[in-house]
């Protein structure tokens, strides 16, 4: 896929909004602040795909990017707690709705900071997923910000935090060293192909 060429398409801030399901979709989801735009850019090989900001909490609306024939689908970053309750309501709709809906979501990208326990928001995330059998691969973002031995012990701790964490795939990645752009590409070009 020439990943350069992906193209926003539209943003929406309900899910009711959101047109009928036309291709297959692979979402990107965690919580806000976790380095999702960045992530986003850098696969996309892009500035301001994603909109990236030192203030987190900005990305209410879900996005849908545009890439030959697959749209990605920006989920609004959870757990932003200086937010009014009613918006966090919102947000969970608009994440719900989502998952629960009848789309063609071939997988969801869930990134988790690489250098904190995975907050409860992220744990009802998977839980969520494995529930609902949505196939997901887990992002560990910021790996750069760990040296060595921290990040050994962080991946240990993850191993008893997360559950089923040793039959789940977990791609370290980084915006600095680039570690995991690749792979995370090398798995959308193969579901692409499906
Ligand atoms: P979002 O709210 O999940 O979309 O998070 P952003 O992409 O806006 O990133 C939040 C902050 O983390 C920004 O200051 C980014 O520059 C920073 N950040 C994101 N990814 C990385 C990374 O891989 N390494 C480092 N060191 N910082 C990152």
């Amino acid at each position: 896929m020439q990943f350069n060429k992906a193209e926003f398409a539209a943003a929406y801030g309900s899910f009711s909004q959101i047109p009928a399901c036309s291709r297959m979709e692979i979402a990107f989801a965690g919580r806000s602040n976790v380095g999702k735009s960045t992530l986003i850019n850098k696969i996309f090989n892009r500035k301001n795909l994603a909109r990236v900001s030192a203030v987190p909490g900005k990305t209410a609306t879900i996005n849908f990017y545009q890439l030959e024939h697959v749209y990605f689908v920006d989920l609004p970053g959870y757990g932003y707690a200086k937010v009014a309750k009613s918006e966090k309501e919102r947000w969970a709709g608009l994440i719900e709705g989502y998952l629960n809906s009848e789309r063609d979501i071939r997988l969801i990208f869930l990134l988790i900071d690489m250098r904190h326990a995975p907050s409860a928001d992220d744990l009802h995330m998977i839980d969520y997923l494995v529930e609902a059998e949505l196939p997901f691969v887990v992002i560990l973002t910021k790996a750069d910000k760990l040296k060595k031995m921290a990040r050994q012990a962080r991946m240990e701790a993850f191993a008893q935090e997360i559950p089923y964490f040793s039959e789940l795939t977990v791609i370290p990645f980084s915006s600095q060293t680039f570690e995991g752009v690749e792979q995370v590409r090398q798995i959308i070009t193969e579901l692409a192909e499906e």
